[in-house]
């Protein structure tokens, strides 16, 4: 069955929902270890491209109001906290910390693997944003942020391993994501692992991996990161953040809003009860390359 991209662990069958995305079925296996879910098979090169071309911002319309998950403030806050230098955004998607970041007085450049949106993120922004062959000799930089990065590489150590490698020697890595395969009221209900109907579901296989916290953090131990800070916690995404008048005739919008703040309070109180709970379905990982490292390699 193979083993982990995060931690190593063998991989189990688990009873599955199939999906399938034009000619392209996959379903999803479980980590004895960490419990995480990885898509299989992995979808071939040539669709993540496709996948990831200028196109897949607008694969995803908004049906109703979903705050971002990706948390700006808290990179911004980290910049503002030090003194200006060099800031790497790793899978810069349009390009929006590209500027937050030149607004603090940092230099800023992107990273993304599609060369069509590396374009139009570098005129949008006029930052440089580098692609392939050009991260080569790039600058280093002294804050590298991976910003729901990870869960759509096949090889996610690999992708890690990148990022890293563009680290100044005493650099601090950002990484913020999503864990959907961690123990949240809301994630267990919606979360497209088990099988639930007999035919395959159409969906593009987006996210590769569906991580546990504890998955999560060995990636991360395994490419030699120093850990100073990991926290879990809980948003709306997927369900909506809040419902207008329009939504309401909408009964999935209305069944995640309600679902989304339940499990909220249900996680709330079970935290409480256990301080080593890690409920949530979303993390911010804070890490660095032990002194005198330049490459965890
Ligand atoms: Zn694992």
């Amino acid at each position: 069955m193979g083993l982990c991209v995060l931690c190593g662990g063998q991989l189990q069958d688990w009873d599955s929902q199939l999906f399938a995305w034009r000619d392209f079925s996959y379903r999803y296996l479980r980590c004895e270890d960490c419990r995480s879910l990885l898509c299989d098979p992995m979808p071939p090169e040539a669709m993540l491209a496709e996948l990831y071309s200028a196109e897949y911002a607008a694969a995803f319309p908004d049906t109703y109001q979903i705050d971002s998950p990706k948390n700006a403030g808290w990179v911004r806050a980290k910049l503002v906290a030090r003194p200006p230098a060099t800031f790497v955004d790793f899978g810069c998607g349009d390009g929006s910390l590209l500027t937050a970041a030149v607004e603090v007085g940092w230099k800023a450049y992107g990273v993304e693997l599609d060369p069509d949106v590396a374009e139009q993120t570098a005129v949008a922004t006029g930052c440089p944003v580098l692609c392939g062959s050009q991260l080569n000799g790039a600058v280093p930089g002294d804050v590298v942020h991976l910003g729901d990065v990870l869960e759509h590489l096949p090889d996610p150590a690999s992708g890690l391993r990148q990022a890293v490698g563009l680290l100044a020697p005493g650099g601090t890595l950002l990484v913020q994501g999503p864990l959907e395969a961690g123990p949240s009221l809301f994630s267990s209900v919606v979360r497209p692992g088990r099988r639930r109907q007999d035919h395959a579901v159409e969906m593009a296989p987006y996210h590769l991996i569906q991580a546990t916290a504890h998955g999560q953090r060995q990636l991360f131990c395994r490419a030699g990161l120093v850990e100073q800070c990991y926290q879990v916690f809980e948003v709306d995404w997927p369900a909506p953040s809040r419902l207008s008048r329009t939504d309401l005739p909408n009964p999935r919008a209305v069944a995640l809003y309600v679902l989304r703040r339940v499990s909220r309070g249900a996680d709330h109180l079970l935290r409480l009860q256990s301080s080593h709970a890690a409920r949530g379905n979303r993390f911010q990982y804070i890490g660095s390359l032990p002194p005198g490292m330049r490459f965890a390699g």
